[in-house]
């Protein structure tokens, strides 16, 4: 007698992906009150894409932002970088992963630099850690201010920089370990909109000629315009997707809903209330469509 054959395994979600979430929770717990700042929460970014993230304050990004740059741990679901399993690390491992496989640019520009260093100087800091030889990090240093566009700013420290400087030589310094991913909460936040445009346009550059996938967290709608892929967050979800194409000379925008492993697709405020979908509504398939009608 032989067995029945086991069932197919199903593939990983995301398998191909650089980095994975799935149903990524965060709890924080002050005092008596619990905040889900991430209520299960989906996202796959492939090598090389360049992703910003959008969403209303509260909504959830800078936690997504620190938990996928290993300063923040998730309190249940799925996380993977590269390799990494965010959910399984140890101290030390996770020290591997700040240093070589992540850079991370935080929301207050302040604390991204270190006030009596230059910028050459706090470039070579991360590399100085990882022990790279001192001609290495020398010709690194001025080789990123320079992608940056900042290599005139190579001996200057933080105070004789202006805001868009600032921001580059963070960029610079996160970059200083070639990590495979670049993760930046609101860099452009304090900056007025042609400086902005400045720091984005570093970014870019970034992206596209360093290789580097890049996760930006924005509320500018200027920098979500420049990124083929804009993804937002509402209540610590991923609720919709913005595509980008172009199409001939036309630059054409498409707005998605994500859709779930279990298939649960958030339907936006408006449409619910221009036909009063409440709890039920009626679902119908059709050849090349689906339908959602209220319950009346
Ligand atoms: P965003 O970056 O989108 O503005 P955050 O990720 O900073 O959102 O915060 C999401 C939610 O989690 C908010 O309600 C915030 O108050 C809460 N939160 C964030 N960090 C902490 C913390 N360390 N302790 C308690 N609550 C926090
Ligand atoms: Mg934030």
């Amino acid at each position: 007698m032989s067995l029945p054959a086991p069932p197919p395994r199903a593939p990983e979600f995301g398998a191909d992906a650089l980095i994975v979430c799935e149903s990524l929770v965060r709890i924080y717990q002050s005092g008596p009150v619990e905040v889900q700042a991430l209520q299960g929460l989906d996202l796959l970014v492939n090598r090389g894409e360049m992703v910003a993230v959008v969403g209303a304050s509260g909504s959830g990004k800078s936690t997504l932002l620190s938990i996928l740059a290993g300063i923040d741990a998730p309190t249940a679901g799925r996380a993977r970088v590269g390799t990494w399993d965010l959910l399984a690390m140890s101290r030390r491992d996770r020290v591997q992963y700040r240093r070589h496989t992540v850079g991370f640019v935080r929301q207050q520009t302040a604390t991204n630099l270190v006030p009596y260093l230059t910028a050459r100087q706090m470039v070579d800091l991360p590399m100085t850690a990882a022990r790279v030889p001192a001609a290495t990090r020398t010709a690194r240093s001025l080789d990123l201010l320079g992608t940056l566009g900042v290599a005139d700013c190579a001996d200057r420290r933080p105070g004789q920089l202006s805001g868009g400087q600032q921001q580059r030589v963070a960029i610079a310094v996160a970059l200083a370990n070639e990590p495979e991913v670049l993760f930046a909460d609101e860099p452009t936040g304090e900056l007025d909109t042609a400086t902005s445009a400045e720091v984005f346009g570093a970014m870019r550059n970034v992206n596209q000629e360093l290789g580097v996938t890049v996760v930006v967290v924005t509320h500018d709608p200027e920098v979500s315009g420049q990124v083929e892929r804009t993804v937002a967050i509402r209540d610590g979800r991923t609720s919709s997707e913005v595509l980008r194409r172009t199409n001939g000379e036309e630059l054409v925008a498409e707005e998605y809903a994500v859709m779930d492993r279990a298939g649960r697709v958030q339907i936006p405020r408006d449409y619910r209330e221009a036909l009063a979908l409440t709890r039920r509504v009626r679902l119908a398939l059709e050849s090349d469509h689906v339908t959602i009608r209220p319950d009346a």
